[in-house]
């Protein structure tokens, strides 16, 4: 089997020489409980990036000279385990491995019927329950506030957006090409777009894009961009802080505004999101998406590259917005 190993804990943006290609043997027969999975799609995330570092943070970092592991799509080719049998898909966390043995814990069965394989990476996996449970849980929407989001035309953005119009809210992205702020409008039904790659002042096109204020900002990206947007939050504004993609390959901590000042001012909320931590919402919020894509208020695009090989390479585009909604690699 091919496995992609962390060669080196990258330093600044990733690059394909902190990661090795190596070929493994495969024990030939699986022993009583187990199964052998042929990989076929996985995920790339930017999470992935703080674990490639030894910094202490809400999950372990990955060793160095190990398998790298994430959100993986698997086909069960040959089982001794009761609970999946030959033919059946699966997703859960596993190895940047073309083919492996798992002993099924903490994997679900998925089912091509109901959805394409790669949405239970997407919009109906980790991605999709960010943005339902960090919007809903900590963005408490009402009908006629007003969202942002950053990171808008991606996998957690481009949902949050679409809930967000499905509730009733004024909704605005912020994300860096042309491209992507029409697909906002026309795919996704953001009432407005804001380019940061070409707009000089984004204060006051926040505040042009957001007329009565920002109740609701979902925070993909840090820095400059979200320090733009606390000039026009609102009264009893609630901040999502779900990512900080922007800083993620910094290799000092970042220095910006300070946000006191603002959060006092508007009595305003900013709390810290991981979606592992809203585990008791996961069914409803599966519910509810699968209800949504089904009565086509929700859609969902995805950036699927092809091949094993690309694996590396679709992380570190990750960091040059190449990806429109989810970036996925079809093995
Ligand atoms: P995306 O699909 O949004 O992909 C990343 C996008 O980030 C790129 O397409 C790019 O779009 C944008 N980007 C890259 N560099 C910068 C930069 N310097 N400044 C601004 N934007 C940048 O990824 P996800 O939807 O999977 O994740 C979005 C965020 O949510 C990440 O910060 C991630 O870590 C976080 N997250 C957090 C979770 C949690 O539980 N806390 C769970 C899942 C995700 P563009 O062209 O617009 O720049």
């Amino acid at each position: 089997t091919q496995t992609i190993l962390l060669k080196n804990r990258p330093e600044g943006k990733p690059t394909l020489s902190d990661f090795e290609f190596i070929t493994e043997d495969i024990k030939e027969t699986i022993s009583s409980g187990e199964m052998l999975l042929e990989t076929a799609y996985v995920s790339v995330d930017p999470y992935l990036r703080g674990r490639m570092s030894d910094a202490k943070s809400y999950v372990p970092p990955f060793e160095l000279n190990k398998p790298i592991h994430s959100g993986v799509v698997a086909k069960v080719i040959d089982s001794k385990n009761d609970k999946f049998s030959e033919g059946d898909y699966v997703s859960g966390m596993l190895d940047w491995k073309t083919q492996q043995i798992s002993k099924g814990e903490d994997l679900l069965k998925v089912d091509a019927n109901k959805a394409p394989l790669s949405a239970y990476l997407g919009i109906l996996g980790m991605t999709g329950l960010t943005a339902y449970c960090g919007l809903t849980q900590i963005g408490k929407p009402q009908a006629g506030e007003t969202l942002v989001v950053s990171g808008a035309a991606g996998a957690v953005g481009s949902v949050v957006g679409q809930i967000g119009k499905i509730l009733g809210l004024r909704v605005v992205g912020i994300a860096g090409t042309d491209e992507k702020i029409d697909m906002l409008k026309s795919k996704f039904g953001f009432d407005a777009g804001i380019n940061y790659n070409t707009t000089d002042d984004m204060k006051s096109a926040i505040a042009e894009a957001a007329p009565d204020g920002v109740d609701i900002y979902f925070d993909n990206v840090g820095g400059p961009i979200s320090d733009a947007i606390f000039f026009s939050i609102n009264k009893f504004a609630r901040i999502i802080n779900c990512g900080a993609i922007s800083v993620y390959n910094n290799t000092e901590l970042p220095k910006g505004l300070s946000v006191q000042p603002f959060l006092v001012k508007n009595s305003a909320l900013m709390q810290g999101f991981i979606v592992s931590n809203y585990a008791e919402k996961f069914p409803e919020a599966m519910k509810q998406l699968s209800e949504w894509l089904s009565e086509g208020k929700l859609t969902y695009t995805e950036t699927i590259v092809d091949g094993f090989d690309n694996i590396p390479k679709a992380f570190i585009d990750l960091f040059e917005g190449k990806n429109k909604g989810k970036m996925i690699v079809k093995i």
